[in-house]
């Protein structure tokens, strides 16, 4: 082990942050079968660690714990969990710095960024403790001069949360907020890349008082374990963010018990330059949409649609910014852009970038791996994209910026829209009219106008189309989680 990563270990082991156990009804857990899997830092490629490697059996007996604690946890009042909450918000703030090592570690992300993740991500918590107190029911007008009408909303019970690696904290807070405010309890299956931050933010929701058994957190065998989550009549609800091909899975096998679904699925952003876009604003934004995570989230922008009058004043302007990028290990000074998560995300882009090439496409900068080795590539601008290539259909997930050139709003509009997915969109206008029209024609459900950056726990998150079902943050975030009863009350003349 390198001495950077023994240290980040040594100070998460201090406040007994660093678990590589599975955790069930308030115990850290061994895989029954002792099996374990290994995590790696994607920067050096050592092993990080070794987490107990866990299947049916450990999913079965996490969601029995689950729904136990059900009963207890659903019947506090709202004010004793949102207290709970905030305990674990302020204990997430408290070890922000390790955290964030946590995170750069084992995701590979620059430790500013990490850092930057744990307050996002820490802010789910916060703001799902004030909204914990504002699930509101309705009394409705009554047909019948003796009866009344009322609408309870209950929480859905145990819920089955899946997550990604792309933000091993954040991905959690913003499912288990709404989740625990609510009155559910919770079965969490981290990303097996990147579970030790999972692990860490579930032993710091225990130090917060958040009783055993109400979140659980099992990994290892995804498959084993989503059959087992999908199976469950106990398993009331599925949470689910990462790629559109398991989400349909996952859709389709809880139909079985008809679970309500939450999908947060892949994007695959255009983020459109009109020529009457302020350039700096347009620039700034730009990037930072495509180049967060080093390309790796669903809101990246995935096409960057320039207009004829700016495109070489703005393809200049933005392949200088792209060429001074600095790459390296996240906990290395400066650095803006990270590794890949493992050697099949660098081969997928990679192929991508080379089947753009192949039907026409131009390198403007990088293109290829980067010299660093490992999972390093260089941050990339290819041109002359159409949006029939690979590369403008797939969602990249790396620090590639496919250009296509267009001349009006209307074509603008239409190559935007022509995805099956429909997550984020971006565009950079100066004119208001058309901020309104592109915005209110475009088929996302997030669109950032003049602007890049767009993750608010305030602000619902999600997709249209094919990119997910459901909405998480906001006050919108709650309904997934709540089940509606109306009660007729008779005999009340
Ligand atoms: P990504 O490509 O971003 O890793 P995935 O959809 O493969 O996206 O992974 C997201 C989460 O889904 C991870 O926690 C992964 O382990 C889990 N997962 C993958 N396949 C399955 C499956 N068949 N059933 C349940 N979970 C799965």
């Amino acid at each position: 082990m390198s001495m950077e990563t023994e240290n980040v270990v040594a100070r998460l082991k201090s406040s007994g942050l660093f678990q590589t156990k599975g955790l069930i009804g308030g115990k850290w857990i061994d895989a029954y079968d002792g099996k374990t899997v290994e995590v790696y830092n994607p920067a050096n490629g050592e092993v990080i660690a070794s987490v107990a490697c866990m299947g049916e059996r450990e999913t079965k007996d996490a969601i029995s714990s689950a729904y136990d604690a059900f009963s207890h946890w659903s019947k506090l009042t709202a004010a004793d969990r949102s207290s709970r909450l905030y305990k674990w918000y302020n204990l997430l703030i408290e070890q922000k710095e390790v955290l964030g090592q946590l995170i750069t570690l084992e995701q590979g992300k620059p430790l500013k960024e990490a850092i930057g993740e744990v307050v996002y991500g820490a802010s789910y918590i916060e703001y799902f403790a004030e909204e914990a107190k504002r699930v509101y029911g309705d009394i409705l007008p009554s047909p019948m001069p003796d009866r009344r009408l009322f609408v309870l909303k209950q929480p859905v019970g145990v819920v089955g949360a899946i997550t990604p690696w792309n933000f091993p904290l954040a991905m959690i807070t913003r499912k288990a907020g709404p989740a625990l405010a609510c009155g559910c309890t919770l079965v969490i299956k981290p990303s097996e890349l990147t579970p030790l931050t999972a692990l860490a933010a579930a032993e710091l929701a225990l130090q917060a008082g958040i009783p055993p058994g109400v979140l659980n957190v099992v990994m290892g065998d995804a498959p084993k374990i989503g059959k087992a989550l999908l199976e469950s009549p106990q398993v009331r609800k599925l949470t689910f963010t990462g790629s559109t091909a398991v989400g349909k899975k996952l859709m389709a096998g809880a139909a079985e018990t008809v679970k309500k679904v939450s999908l947060e699925l892949g994007g695959n952003a255009p983020c459109i330059v009109f020529d009457d876009a302020d350039l700096e604003v347009a620039l700034e934004g730009s990037l930072a949409t495509k180049l967060r995570n080093s390309g790796q989230t669903c809101i990246c922008t995935n096409r960057l649609l320039v207009q004829e009058g700016i495109y070489d004043k703005f393809i200049n302007a933005y392949s200088n910014a792209v060429q001074s990028l600095k790459v390296g290990n996240g906990f290395s000074e400066g650095v803006d852009q990270g590794p890949l998560i493992n050697e099949a995300a660098v081969q997928k882009v990679d192929s991508l970038v080379q089947d753009a090439i192949s039907q026409g496409a131009k390198v403007v900068v990088g293109g290829k791996r980067h010299s660093l080795g490992l999972t390093f590539y260089e941050p990339t601008i290819i041109s002359d994209v159409k949006n029939e290539m690979l590369i403008a259909r797939q969602e990249i997930f790396g620090p590639v910026a496919p250009v296509i050139r267009f001349k009006t709003e209307e074509e603008a509009i239409q190559i935007a829209n022509d995805t099956d997915a429909g997550l984020a969109a971006y565009l950079f206008t100066n004119n208001i009219q058309r901020s309104w029209r592109v915005s209110e024609a475009l088929e996302y459900g997030i669109v950032g106008v003049n602007e890049g950056l767009h993750a608010y726990e305030v602000a619902p998150f999600g997709g249209f189309k094919q990119s997910g079902l459901g909405r998480e943050g906001s006050k919108y975030g709650l309904d997934d989680f709540l089940e509606i009863k109306c009660i007729c009350m008779g005999n009340m003349g």
